[in-house]
């Protein structure tokens, strides 16, 4: 069974094609600068890229492209497109609704755009890499995975704000949660990995990427976690601010006559690390410069790491312990020295830490001594292997 994941942003398509007997990535591939001048289709295929160089000016042209592509004589991976069985669609936000994935219809799409409030730069977008697949795939099944539907079964003591109860009732004000793809995966892999049913770890996951957030798994299910309504809260991310007094705003819409959308400008793209550091919002850059002892660059290293341990212990504490704790994203697989600046405080709840097994990484390891009370680990994140995984799932009913 031949399975195409999408990822479609405002400007973009990225896509991947698995063969699902062996779980085999085909070819994937992204369409850039959709309906912008300089549009382009790179494709990628057993490690050979391509280029296609045209004006793509929605992205219907772009899901076709895409098709053509997968069925070139020369770089295509499949002979119609027929052959693909299903199509798994990344969605953004999936409300209150959804706490699993699901076969797209009507009313499905219906929900989706009643989120569009709730998630006003990703649903919209999503949507329309579904309406475009539709119609140039009027015949294939699609599904809709949600980056909310992890967390949806949360406690609801835990995504209830202590703000007047009638917004929730009102207008759905609450914690929803992001990442939920990726934190049901590493949690899965890592208990597969070591041999342990999910149901009797308490799990704490980090996906530490651009965006970042940290989530505590009890029962395999998602009890707790640091983005809320919006993926602004929770971490210092690259360009998010994170958890912060709101009475700043109020303090600085006065003083500096900033209007509600500089707010919002503020606190999603000039805040987090690029806030502190100045230069930039990657995280090896901050790295770099903080190994050569510059202050700005020291000093949003500890308040993104002292930002982690602090949702570890909450959320530790929460559990009444914990038992494993993973790292993932582009920050939490690739860079030793965070994981080693948030393991060596965690020593208090009997974490002891391997400082050689850290720094070699890698795509699934343990990084604490055999006889760790708790243990940490490094789980390389494959959302689109989880979207296949539940597209598969659901069309095979
Ligand atoms: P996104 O949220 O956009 O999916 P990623 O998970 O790709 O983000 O993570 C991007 C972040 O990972 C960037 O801050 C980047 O600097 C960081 N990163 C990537 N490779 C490394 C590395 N080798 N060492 C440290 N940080 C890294």
């Amino acid at each position: 069974m031949k399975v195409l994941v999408i990822n479609c942003g405002s400007s973009s398509i990225k896509y991947q094609l698995f063969d699902m007997e062996g779980e085999k990535v085909l070819a994937k591939g992204l369409v850039e600068r959709i309906g912008i001048e300089g549009s382009i289709l790179t494709h990628k295929v057993n490690g050979s890229k391509y280029e296609i160089k045209e004006e793509i000016k929605d992205h219907k042209y772009g899901v076709k492209l895409v098709i053509d592509a997968l069925t070139n004589k020369d770089y295509g991976v499949i002979s119609s497109m027929d052959e693909i069985s299903g199509v798994g669609h990344r969605v953004v936000h999936g409300g209150e609704k959804y706490s699993e994935s699901v076969l797209i219809d009507e009313n499905v799409i219906k929900s989706i755009e009643e989120c569009i409030e709730l998630a006003p730069l990703h649903n919209p977008a999503n949507l329309i890499g579904i309406n475009a697949c539709m119609e140039i795939m009027p015949n294939t099944p699609m599904v809709a995975v949600f980056d909310t539907a992890f967390h949806a079964n949360m406690p609801k003591e835990n995504y209830i704000y202590p703000i007047p109860y009638e917004y929730y009732e009102k207008y759905g004000i609450r914690r929803y949660g992001f990442h939920g793809t990726s934190h049901k995966y590493i949690s899965n892999k890592a208990c597969e990995f070591l041999g342990e049913d999910i149901k009797n770890l308490k799990i704490i996951t980090c996906h530490l990427g651009n965006g970042a957030s940290v989530a505590a798994i009890q029962d395999g299910h998602s009890i707790n976690t640091s983005m809320g309504f919006t993926p602004l809260e929770g971490l210092c991310m690259g360009t998010r601010s994170g958890d912060v007094d709101l009475s700043i705003f109020t303090y600085l819409m006065k003083k500096e006559n900033l209007t509600y959308e500089d707010v919002d400008t503020i606190v999603n793209k000039k805040s987090g690390l690029l806030g502190i550091y100045g230069k930039s919002s990657d995280f090896r850059d901050v790295r770099a410069d903080k190994v050569a002892g510059k202050e700005e660059a020291i000093l949003a290293y500890k308040i993104f790491g002292n930002r982690i341990k602090g949702y570890i212990g909450n959320y530790a504490a929460q559990m009444n312990g914990v038992d494993l704790i993973i790292f993932s994203g582009g920050i939490g697989e690739n860079d030793p020295s965070i994981r080693e600046y948030v393991c060596e405080s965690l020593s208090f709840l009997g974490l002891d830490f391997d400082k050689e097994a850290n720094i070699e990484g890698g795509e699934i390891k343990v990084i604490t001594k055999k006889d760790s009370k708790v243990k940490a680990m490094i789980v390389t994140t494959d959302e689109e292997l989880m979207i296949a995984r539940d597209t598969k799932t659901i069309i095979a009913k």
